[in-house]
């Protein structure tokens, strides 16, 4: 979406946080071979931090004085990014915070952002160390997009946010089973997918979701009507961003709500039925506009899942799971919609095992397998039945439980060349 990209400043001043231990332990001989190089050729200043330990990167960003820098890049896996974007928004000054340019390069094990990047780029596939140089081009060429994040609540831990993917059964468990191969690199999801299959279970549990704006009305009408309402408000915002509904008098339901609101000029009306943010509003980051509390019933409008039997319930919110995991071909950046799949019981290992294949190239849709459900989503509820099991968020296990989330639009910003 070309409307909404902007160029980084030259000369530029980029922290670079590397994680040495992230992925095959390489990350900082990778950075000597090839981004060190890249970087100072075109003309890139930029500063080396070295994590030292797990939630270093987030308490640096807690604190960081973020006038300093232009762009903050993660060479890592989509782990540490997960910490600097939460970090980021548990500042009390977010809402300028979370505006900074982020980058992506790979040097961990799991690397989905970075290969969601690359795709995003239209160059063909490639895997890790060519990955590693197209993301170095990428990072160079300096081209910043809004990229969405979402709000995960959960049941007694403070709210998260999740820039790439929420996932219960098949894809959690073996997201994190396999960190004990995480020295075979982006492997260990094959090798964890063949382990899990070989001990292939159902989970139980209550799915439901808000299909996405697009899909409940005529969007291009609306996404229209409502740029020239916003236009004032939202100049560093994409036209294509903002999905409030016409009309003055009926509520804006977009993610980005709490932008509009937060201008008097735009008089859009709070709606009755808007949900009660008791839990929410002490804390840090935007508002969100579709939730209620994790207790309370869902609103009609939306869609609760008849199956209760599961094999996995995947959330994603870029393109790739892992490097050679397409699991959204659909998704873009900034799309403001959440690629909701689930995979209902049923199912054989053999045709699980297909569906793994196929999505190496996205095209696991296309198989037309009978147990595979994909919806595009704004927010989702999710209620697993058994007292035990791994919720991961971005990769990284949360509290297990009830969980829901919903999408913010073009919230955070992301260098994609
Ligand atoms: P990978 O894809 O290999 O899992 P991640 O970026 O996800 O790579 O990193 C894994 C974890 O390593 C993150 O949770 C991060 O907090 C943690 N971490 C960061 N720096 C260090 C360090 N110096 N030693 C150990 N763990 C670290
Ligand atoms: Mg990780």
């Amino acid at each position: 979406d070309g409307v909404s990209m902007s160029e980084l400043p030259r000369p530029c001043r980029m922290m670079l946080l590397v994680n040495p231990q992230s992925g095959k332990g390489q990350a900082l001989t990778l950075y000597n071979n090839h981004i060190q190089r890249q970087l100072n050729e075109a003309g890139i200043q930029h500063t080396l931090v070295i994590t030292e330990r797990q939630n270093h990167a987030r308490e640096l960003m807690r604190e960081a004085d973020l006038s300093q820098w232009d762009a903050l890049v993660i060479m890592s896996g989509d782990g540490l990014l997960y910490e600097v974007i939460n970090g980021l928004l548990e500042r009390p000054d977010w809402e300028e915070a979370v505006q900074i340019p982020l980058g992506i390069l790979p040097g961990g094990s799991g690397n989905a952002l970075a290969a969601s990047v690359h795709h995003y780029s239209g160059a063909s596939p490639v895997y890790s160390e060519e990955l590693l140089v197209s993301c170095g081009f990428l990072l160079c060429k300096g081209l910043v997009s809004h990229m969405d994040l979402v709000s995960i609540h959960l049941s007694s831990s403070p709210r998260l946010f999740s820039f790439l993917s929420l996932a219960w059964g098949f894809v959690a468990d073996v997201d994190i089973e396999s960190e004990k191969y995480r020295h075979a690199g982006a492997a260990r999801f094959t090798v964890g997918t063949l382990v899990r299959l070989a001990s292939l279970r159902i989970y139980k549990g209550k799915l439901a979701y808000l299909p996405a704006a697009a899909d409940r009305n005529g969007e291009e009408g609306l996404r229209k009507n409502m740029t020239l309402h916003c236009n004032n408000q939202a100049s560093s915002l994409s036209p294509a961003s903002l999905l409030c509904h016409q009309g003055g008098d009926t509520p804006c339901e977009n993610t980005l709500h709490n932008y509009c609101h937060s201008n008097n000029s735009l008089k859009v009306r709070k709606a009755e039925n808007t949900p009660s943010r008791s839990a929410i509003k002490s804390l840090p980051g935007p508002p969100d506009s579709v939730l209620l509390p994790l207790d309370q019933p869902l609103p009609s409008s939306w869609v609760v899942v008849q199956e209760e039997d599961f094999v996995l319930v995947l959330a994603m919110h870029q393109s790739h799971l892992a490097e050679d995991l397409l699991a959204a071909p659909e998704a873009t950046v900034d799309d403001g919609i959440i690629h909701l799949f689930y995979v209902r019981a049923g199912i054989s290992r053999s045709a699980l095992l297909r569906l793994f294949l196929a999505m190496e190239k996205g095209a696991h849709l296309a198989t037309n397998c009978q147990h595979l459900v994909y919806a595009k989503v704004q927010a989702l509820r999710l209620e697993p039945y058994s007292p035990k099991g791994i919720i991961t968020v971005d990769g990284e296990v949360v509290e297990y439980g009830p969980v829901q989330a919903e999408v913010h639009r073009g919230l955070s910003r992301l260098i994609t060349g």
